[in-house]
């Protein structure tokens, strides 16, 4: 175990200096002055004479905090050497891979960059950039499995009328070939229908991916009937349609006041 020189100043600090020093035997010293060295200098590696405590190096991370790593001279050839900071920059690593999960974990809870920013603030401040370009060297790391025999189809319903009665078409088509893979009439569209026609036309057993428009009640049931097999994706030009619309409304609701 490293010996620790304690003063009055970091008389406290021994916990975390004992954890921070753990791995290295008593042949190293952190010194009154907060000097990481061993406490006989090592011999030259240029003519192997010993060499002498030549002062320190700083080392620091903003908002972190530094350390003072012991350099060694040798008085024969002049000859410098710096003690191993291993433990710094492992120190390091530990605190901003975990700062990486921190933000994934955010980031899966829809906290924009700049939300979890703010919430850094608290902790340890990182601007909404470094959080953005940290997140983005995490996700590179990350192994995605990519399916490339997943089946994609898109969900649609429309609404005509046979004489006086009000039927509903239901169809999933080929988003490549916007070609129908299945298409049929009903004389409603609840759920329990929308389940049937979607268990008789597709194999629930295989991964699926569905587009749809933005019913509320299309996640709940694409969840029940294909479970953990199912990515389901909203389509994007039923999203433009609803902001356009939302925008007229908007515009006629204002020429109205
Ligand atoms: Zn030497």
């Amino acid at each position: 175990m490293v010996t620790i020189n304690l003063n009055l100043n970091n008389f406290s600090e021994l916990p975390v200096l004992s954890e921070v020093f753990g791995s290295y035997d008593n042949s190293y010293e952190y010194t009154a002055d907060g000097i990481f060295r061993k406490k006989a200098s090592p011999f030259c590696p240029k003519c192997n004479s010993p060499m002498v405590h030549n002062g320190y190096n700083i080392y620091g991370k903003k908002e972190l905090g530094d350390i003072k790593i012991g350099r060694y001279k040798c008085p024969n050839c002049n000859c410098t050497h710096e003690e191993n900071r291993s433990f710094w920059e492992g120190l390091k690593s530990t605190l901003f891979d975990s700062l990486g999960d921190f933000f994934k974990l955010l980031r899966s809870h829809n906290v924009s960059h700049e939300g979890i920013s703010a919430v850094m603030d608290f902790i340890y401040p990182r601007s909404k950039s470094t959080i953005l370009r940290e997140f983005n060297n995490n996700m590179e790391q990350e192994n995605v499995s990519r399916d490339e025999n997943v089946l994609i189809v898109c969900y649609d319903e429309q609404h005509p009328k046979k004489g006086r009665c009000q039927k509903y078409r239901l169809t999933l088509f080929d988003p490549k070939t916007q070609r129908p893979l299945a298409d049929e009439l009903f004389d409603d569209k609840s759920s329990k229908t929308i389940k049937n026609f979607l268990k008789k036309h597709l194999d629930t057993s295989e991964p699926v991916f569905i587009v749809t428009d933005f019913d509320k009640r299309y996640p709940e049931i694409l969840s029940e009937v294909f479970g953990d097999k199912l990515v389901h994706q909203y389509c994007l030009m039923h999203l433009n349609k609803l902001v356009v619309h939302g925008f007229q409304e908007k515009q006629l609701l204002n020429r109205n006041c």
